[in-house]
């Protein structure tokens, strides 16, 4: 009989603290205990920005993916803020890029590119700071930033900061044994 366990799912897909506390058991979600509450940060850009390429990690750290967003800029050069407050860990260019990085503690870090900044390593920055200005090339002729944030080695979805993605956490829902 499986209609407990189907109540039991019903029940935890219908309760915002277990859907917000932690996904179920064995859902593969980044979004875990220490993503901040949703809205926690703000957009890195104003108005807030369509996004035009989502979040789409690679199954191995090897393989190519999208390890974060692509978010429209209103025009090239617009002003890139930064969506908490840290400090700068990193500006340079990487490749062709220029980028900077933001470390917000507890082991989180925002990187945003391409994005030119005068800020030098190691300056504080308060949440809505600018960081620099958007440059061209990432998404074509449309103008735009890539967003990624790490915790430690691990890519996480950005938008997990800014909007309420909690219902996502329902998806990957596996049947469990029996
Ligand atoms: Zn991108």
């Amino acid at each position: 009989m499986k209609i407990p366990a189907l109540l039991a799912v019903l029940f935890l897909a219908l309760s915002p603290v277990a859907a917000g506390a932690a996904g179920p058991a064995g859902a593969a979600v980044p979004a875990r205990a220490a993503v901040p509450a949703a809205a926690a940060w703000s957009w890195p850009l104003d108005p807030r920005p369509a996004v035009l390429r989502t979040f789409d990690p690679p199954p191995k750290p090897w393989l190519s993916g999208h390890r974060g967003v692509d978010l429209r800029a209103a025009h090239d050069g617009a002003p890139v803020t930064s969506p908490a407050a840290g400090t700068v860990s990193f500006v340079g260019v990487v490749v062709d890029r220029p980028v900077i990085t933001i470390d917000h503690g507890n082991g989180l870090r925002s990187s945003f590119e391409p994005v030119q900044s005068g800020l030098l390593p190691g300056a504080a920055v308060a949440k809505g700071d600018i960081l620099g200005s958007s440059r061209p090339g990432h998404c074509g002729p449309i103008p735009c930033i890539h967003w990624g944030v790490r915790r430690g080695g691990e890519y996480l979805n950005p938008l997990a900061f800014v909007m309420d993605l909690r219902p996502s956490v329902l998806l990957p829902l596996e049947p469990g044994p029996g």
